[in-house]
């Protein structure tokens, strides 16, 4: 704590993980005498720059820039750029950290990293986004490489963001290389990778149910966020017979009990991506209940499904599910929930996915990029929904078992934990001390 004086989130992050690991730590001394947690939670890299950048109106303004390297024992980094005014480097470090573990149970290749800037994308033309953009990998480019550091996106970083990103890369390496995900699928995306996030977390939740003997069919779902998660979250719960009735920005919710869903769901989509409104235009528009600044967890659902950003489920808001009946919980966003709130489902005996493993579908989908980019191939939309589909039923499988071996049946947050550790515990043993 003294060391990372003020970086809030990154504390909780670890928190949470290590207070996981303890029954791992009480089988084995192995970990503690290599010193394993004192290398984990010390970035291998971290690196802080400034981004020049001039606006419309011909001003100059500067921002700042994050990339973590966290730990590449496993894989070159890999991890998404978070841009929004609340970044600084407790918010990167807490997200390159559980990037780590959650790399981990995808099962492919890839180590930990994160990054970002306190810009703020809301609001900026176009050309000035464009401008901070080629601005920001003027330094990034040097960090990073297509087997050294890939990043990709994040809360405020889209395909708009990414293509500009890319552009820049490629105008100053004169290499076309898989160097971020999340790219067009002209220039080297994949198929899938933008609906990967959303579909992951309901794959994931849809097997927690299963083992509750339960589906999504008719089952009712608040969802919150209305970015790039929560759009497909969405999409793949209506596609499974549930009916979601809230979606929410930073703004407000609205409570469709109908179902956002059809035609709702079209204008929805297009109110976001295309139009870049607000989620109180979907109120408007169809006549349904709108909450200013307040969170969607008020309601009777069955599963709840946070998508926005992290501490967005309180323990309040936790009780309030629990006193409504809610069966499963699957974190699409990272650490949305607190831990006192996460403490209270695991008590009640909710089914809860912490978001490391329930939201690496995307990360996974962006290693499906790279296998796709190393091989110049582009696999099919069926192709790599199979392989997102079946990665999310063997992170679910071995956080499971896990959790069973840790003597915690059901308890994902330890599973999840304790599943992505030892692999990353055993690859930097293996490689010495560093
Ligand atoms: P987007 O930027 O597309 O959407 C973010 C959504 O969350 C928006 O609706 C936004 O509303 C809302 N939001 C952001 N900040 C706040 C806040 N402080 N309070 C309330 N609402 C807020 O981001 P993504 O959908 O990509 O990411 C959402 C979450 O999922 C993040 O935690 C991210 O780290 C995580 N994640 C994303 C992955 C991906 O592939 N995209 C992969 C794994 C995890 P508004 O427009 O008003 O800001």
């Amino acid at each position: 704590v003294k060391k990372n004086r003020g970086e809030l989130e990154f504390h909780q992050a670890v928190k949470e993980v290590l207070e996981s690991l303890k029954p791992v730590f009480e089988k084995s001394g192995t970990f503690e005498k290599q010193k394993v947690l004192e290398r984990l939670v010390e970035p291998e890299r971290q690196i802080i720059f400034r981004v020049p950048w001039v606006d419309d109106n011909g001003e100059i303004q500067v921002n700042r820039g994050f990339r973590v390297q966290f730990n590449s024992a496993i894989g070159p980094y890999k991890g998404g750029l978070r841009f929004h005014p609340s970044v600084y480097i407790g918010i990167i470090k807490f997200l390159g950290f559980e990037q780590i573990f959650k790399n981990s149970l995808t099962g492919l290749p890839m180590g930990g990293g994160k990054g970002g800037s306190d810009f703020n994308p809301k609001g900026k033309s176009d050309f000035e986004v464009m401008r901070f953009c080629q601005s920001f990998m003027t330094e990034l480019y040097r960090h990073i490489g297509a087997r050294v550091d890939v990043p990709a996106g994040d809360i405020g970083v889209g395909g708009r963001e990414i293509g500009y990103l890319y552009g820049q890369y490629k105008k100053i390496t004169q290499t076309f290389e898989g160097v971020l995900t999340g790219k067009g699928i002209e220039y080297g995306g994949s198929l899938v990778r933008p609906e990967a996030t959303g579909y992951g977390a309901t794959y994931f939740a849809e097997e927690m149910l299963k083992v509750k003997n339960e589906t999504f069919k008719d089952k009712i779902v608040a969802i919150s966020g209305s970015g790039n998660v929560a759009q497909y979250a969405i999409q793949k719960v209506n596609q499974l017979g549930g009916k979601v009735v809230t979606a929410s920005d930073s703004s407000g919710y609205i409570y469709d009990p109908d179902g956002i869903i059809g035609e709702k769901y079209e204008f929805f989509l297009d109110l976001k991506q295309i139009q870049r409104g607000r989620i109180k235009e979907y109120a408007d528009k169809f006549g349904v209940e709108y909450f200013a600044n307040k969170r969607p967890w008020e309601h009777k659902v069955d599963i709840a499904m946070p998508c926005a950003t992290q501490n967005e489920i309180d323990a309040s808001d936790a009780q309030k599910l629990i006193d409504n009946g809610v069966i499963a919980v699957a974190e699409g966003a990272n650490m949305p929930t607190t831990l006192e709130a996460t403490n209270l489902f695991l008590e009640a005996g909710v089914a809860f996915a912490p978001g490391k493993a329930a939201n690496a579908g995307g990360v996974a989908t962006s290693g499906l990029e790279m296998a796709q980019n190393n091989q110049i191939i582009a696999w099919t939309r069926e192709e790599v929904d199979n392989r997102l589909h079946n990665i999310m039923i063997g992170i679910h499988n071995a956080s499971y078992q896990a959790s069973k071996d840790y003597g915690k049946p059901g308890n994902y947050v330890l599973g999840a934990n304790i599943a992505g550790f030892l692999k990353v515990a055993k690859a930097m043993m293996a490689q010495g001390h560093w």
